[in-house]
């Protein structure tokens, strides 16, 4: 079970279900990070999540502007990258390359849960604003390819932010070897592309 609470917002009727531990499955989490229903902070009344933002590192969504489920599961990816790339890389709380593919990476396995849901179109420039601007084709292209590359791999998510966080770093003989380490449905293909 993904553990719900709230802090002064109601948890919306449709969350239990959403966020359930067929999503945690799906997304192949390792922990299941808390998730707390929160009300407007002043001065922030569109802001749909945050995270990390309360003291015990779990994430937090404002659900007074959300109004669906496939919302729900959008914000709640969004700063489930967060989470778990701070989880990896202490320095780094922003929308970068990393977060984008990581944020994608989370939305393709997610695709499914709902009966209407296609997120992976969500992926904005917005998630990558912390790039310098002439390197924002570059960070979507990153991201897509990365999420890509690591959706169908039997790695849980945790790893997932291990490997997007170091793998632009990696040599191309270890690249080669990290591809071929991947299981799933799309890893026969990535040999194929390697280069
Ligand atoms: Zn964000």
């Amino acid at each position: 079970m993904i553990a719900l609470s709230t802090w002064g917002a109601p948890i919306p009727e449709y969350a239990p279900a959403v966020l359930s531990s067929a999503l945690a499955e799906r997304l192949r989490l390792i922990e299941q990070y808390p998730v707390i229903f929160a009300a407007n902070r002043p001065g922030e009344a569109g802001v749909m999540g945050c995270c990390p933002c309360s003291p015990d590192g779990g994430i937090e969504i404002m659900p007074a502007n959300i109004t669906t489920p496939a919302q729900l599961l959008d914000t709640y990816c969004h700063e489930l990258a967060h989470r778990l790339i701070r989880a990896v890389d202490v320095d780094f709380a922003g929308h970068n390359r990393y977060f984008a593919a990581l944020y994608a990476l989370l939305l393709r396995r997610a695709s499914g849960h709902l009966p209407v849901h296609d997120r992976i179109l969500s992926l904005s420039l917005y998630d990558v604003a912390d790039e310098p601007e002439s390197q924002h084709a570059k960070a979507i292209d990153f991201a897509l390819r990365q999420s890509a590359a690591l959706a169908g791999a039997a790695m849980s998510a945790e790893d997932c932010a291990r490997a997007i966080d170091g793998v632009e770093t990696m040599s191309y003989l270890d690249k080669q070897q990290w591809l071929l380490s991947l299981s799933g449905p799309d890893w026969r293909g990535l040999r194929r592309h390697a280069r």
